[in-house]
């Protein structure tokens, strides 16, 4: 749980050179994914003796950070997610933010990383909306901005403990559909010798280290073909866990739909979350149970799993069509979208632009 925290008072230091509007219109044109930042940033300040502190709109630039601080040498950093839809009356409204804030004092507690309170984390969103509103951009073709909060181990000290100083800030990046071939099926890599999360592990964690650990197996699946990469339990490898930065859903021909359950080693997504709620919504019955690639793999050759679909904030929904490792491969590159994952894509993007009615109050206005 968060800690007791006093009211927090925001400082606004405003850039001196903010980008000319006519390179924020160019960029906004057609961003690339976390490519260009606004003007600003978001800093608030953690000191084990007085808590979290310093809350201030800073202009975006670089960290001034000693070669010793904690976060470089021991991987303590963990971060979010989360995106601002610029709706029709060109109001600014994100999606679910105390859950993402939840999550983010989920991973610090995992972390040995300070709890930043929900308010803080929600006001950090429109303190940044307040100033750089301008870059989310007008709600066509999925642009978003995309806003980054993070959290890090900023002590100088290279003993091994938790750091008694931390930073919270908060970035944003105008961004795009996250994969470039639109909603076409993609192929994702298994990743059959490298794990990214054990048992009691960082698993559930939102935390760089996590990311790292996947890296090697992505550069493979690039060089297979693959936009993404499938991990399976580090255990046995027989159970299907999630992607590095998506979670799994798999579609059956007699109208169930089945998902990973969250066994600790598995990233809670909200998308995820968001899904199974709009998919039982229809009437339709989610499991959440162990799925394992041997049944995928028969599913899909009998076509008994008729869809297959991956999620999270980023890339929203994204149908796949293939799934390879050296062994094998199972489905077909040019399969087409399937129907219920085009039509929960639709009906959740609906949601965040404020197209399709938000009957679980979900969106929250920043501006
Ligand atoms: C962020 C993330 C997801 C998706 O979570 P959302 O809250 O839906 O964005 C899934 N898996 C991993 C490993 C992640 O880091």
């Amino acid at each position: 749980m968060s800690e007791q925290q006093t009211p927090i008072v925001w400082e606004r230091h405003l850039s001196a050179n903010p980008t000319p509007d006519a390179e924020r219109e160019r960029i906004l044109e057609n961003p690339a994914f976390g490519a260009n930042f606004t003007d600003h940033q978001i800093v608030v300040v953690w000191e084990k003796d007085k808590g979290w502190h310093s809350a201030s709109v800073e202009p975006y630039g670089p960290i001034l950070m000693d070669p010793s601080a904690a976060v470089l040498h021991y991987g303590q950093e963990i971060f979010e997610g989360i995106k601002a839809y610029r709706h029709q009356d060109g109001s600014i409204w994100t999606f679910r933010p105390t859950a993402n804030a939840a999550r983010l004092q989920k991973s610090a507690h995992r972390m040995a990383l300070p709890e930043l309170p929900t308010e803080i984390f929600v006001d950090s969103l429109r303190e940044l909306i307040a100033v750089d509103g301008a870059w989310v951009p007008e709600p066509v073709n999925e642009k978003t901005l995309y806003i980054r909060p993070f959290e890090i181990a900023a002590e100088n000290f290279l003993g091994v403990r938790a750091a008694q100083r931390a930073e919270y800030r908060v970035i944003a990046s105008p961004v795009g559909p996250y994969f470039t071939g639109g909603i076409k099926p993609v192929s994702i890599w298994i990743a059959l010798e490298s794990a990214r999360a054990g048992r009691h592990g960082t698993g559930e964690a939102k935390t760089g280290g996590n990311y790292a650990a996947s890296l090697l197996a992505q550069m493979e699946g690039y060089d297979n073909g693959c936009s993404q990469v499938m991990f399976l339990d580090a255990e046995s490898a027989t159970y299907i866990e999630e992607l590095g930065g998506m979670n799994l859903f798999f579609v059956f021909k007699d109208g169930h739909v089945a998902t990973p359950s969250l066994d600790g080693t598995i990233l809670r997504g909200i998308t995820r979350d968001s899904v199974i709620t709009l998919i039982k919504d229809r009437g339709i019955e989610v499991q959440e149970r162990k799925v394992t690639l041997d049944e995928v793999r028969a599913g899909v050759n009998s076509g008994e799993i008729v869809e297959i679909f991956a999620c999270g904030t980023a890339a929203v929904i994204t149908p796949i069509g293939q799934l390879k490792s050296r062994e094998e491969t199972i489905g077909s590159a040019d399969a087409e979208p399937g129907e219920l994952t085009v039509s929960l894509r639709r009906e959740l993007t609906g949601i965040q632009y404020g197209t399709v009615e938000d009957r679980h109050n979900w969106m929250v206005k920043l501006s």
